[in-house]
């Protein structure tokens, strides 16, 4: 960290200024070391040592009158970084292994409405090729009108959905107090959806429940957060102990929302391998939010190096009781609007980019 000073400072400001970093280096536990430089245009104090901790103390060493400015040269987060660790971590879900050299495909409901209607979504997303199982059963909908999710019974009848086709579940959560239930159901995958990206409580408390165990976390990126932040999100996460984090793209607020629900960001995927070691998967469905826009997301979204998909499917979209427009259909072979010739031919290209791109 370089603390820049007025260019007038004299030997008593310089003292000030050194007196207060090191007393709020004290304050969070940082060992740093310091150097004072008086040049005539220029005097600084360059920091050394653990100044991470000490970036969170910036905004009060800048109000020191003597200090014109602060540069941080520590990077905002660490252990997602491909400086910590170049490759790809690789997380197992269930003997499923994501960030590898096979496409992951998750495929199932926006929401998880009926026995019936989940245990058949199970079947033909198992039939299709994919997986895992998704599906809400807790459904943060923007509107306090609209389908909440059916909540504990929704739990269980994924347990049930679980069993009979044998895939592992993805689900959201909304709430930290729900996650001993989540356990109790058996679930596999809990995903934080966009609208918790940044709640810090929330991500703590999975990370501390979580830690240890076979359990993920698909942490989907907020609607408006700037991939910093997001990857900082994710340092929550890894920084409490939690190391199975896959991380989730799902189009962000643009200026157009007439013919894409979002702004499809499939570039950021190419971002996020450059600079971040965890796996990633791309939501195919809620970035267009219209069914027909679905296969070519897939196929972007692999070219630019996802690796895994997130597909909303259901046995009979027109009758969803959320985000049917999106959903292919879950039994049907052949066609781009079905969930079976979608895992395939992304599969395909998926296999195909990694042989041209790994030679
Ligand atoms: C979902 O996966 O159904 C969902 C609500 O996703 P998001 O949080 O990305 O809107
Ligand atoms: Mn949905």
């Amino acid at each position: 960290m370089i603390i820049r000073l007025k260019h007038d400072v004299n030997d008593e400001d310089m003292y000030k200024t050194v007196t207060r970093l090191t007393e709020l280096a004290d304050e969070v536990n940082a060992k740093i070391h310091y150097r004072t430089v008086f040049g005539e245009e220029l005097p600084v104090i360059a920091v050394k040592g653990n100044t991470r901790n000490l970036i969170h103390s910036k905004e009060r060493l800048e109000q020191l009158e003597p200090v014109q400015e602060i540069i941080a040269i520590a990077d905002s987060f660490k252990l997602a970084s491909r400086k910590y660790r170049d490759n790809t971590r690789i997380v197992t879900v269930n003997g499923i292994e994501i960030g590898n050299g096979r496409l992951c495909t998750i495929a199932g409901p926006c929401a998880v409405e009926s026995e019936e209607q989940i245990v058949r979504s199970a079947r033909d997303a198992r039939d299709a090729g994919a997986d895992m199982l998704r599906g809400g059963a807790y459904k943060p909908r923007t509107s306090p009108y609209s389908f909440q999710g059916l909540k504990e019974e929704g739990l269980k009848l994924l347990k049930q959905a679980k069993q009979e086709s044998g895939l592992p579940i993805v689900t959201e959560i909304t709430d930290q107090r729900n996650i001993g239930l989540y356990l109790d159901y058996d679930v596999d995958v809990f995903q934080v959806g966009t609208r918790n990206c940044q709640n810090y409580d929330l991500l703590n408390a999975l990370a501390e429940d979580l830690k240890g165990t076979d359990k993920a976390v698909l942490y989907k990126r907020g609607f408006a957060t700037p991939l910093e932040e997001y990857i900082q999100g994710a340092e929550y996460l890894l920084s409490g102990d939690m190391q199975n984090v896959i991380l989730c793209l799902r189009g962000i607020k643009g200026i157009d929302q007439k013919y894409t629900r979002n702004t499809i960001d499939t570039g950021d995927v190419s971002v996020l391998t450059k600079e971040c070691n965890l796996p990633i998967v791309y939501d195919v469905s809620h970035a267009p939010g219209h069914r027909d826009l679905v296969y070519s997301t897939g196929l972007g979204a692999i070219g630019h190096g996802a690796h895994g998909l997130i597909i909303e499917a259901h046995p009979s979209p027109e009758d969803a009781l959320s985000d049917g427009p999106q959903s292919l259909y879950s039994h049907k072979n052949g066609d781009k609007d079905g969930l079976a010739r979608v895992i395939d031919d992304c599969r395909q290209f998926y296999d195909l980019r990694r042989r041209i791109t790994e030679q």
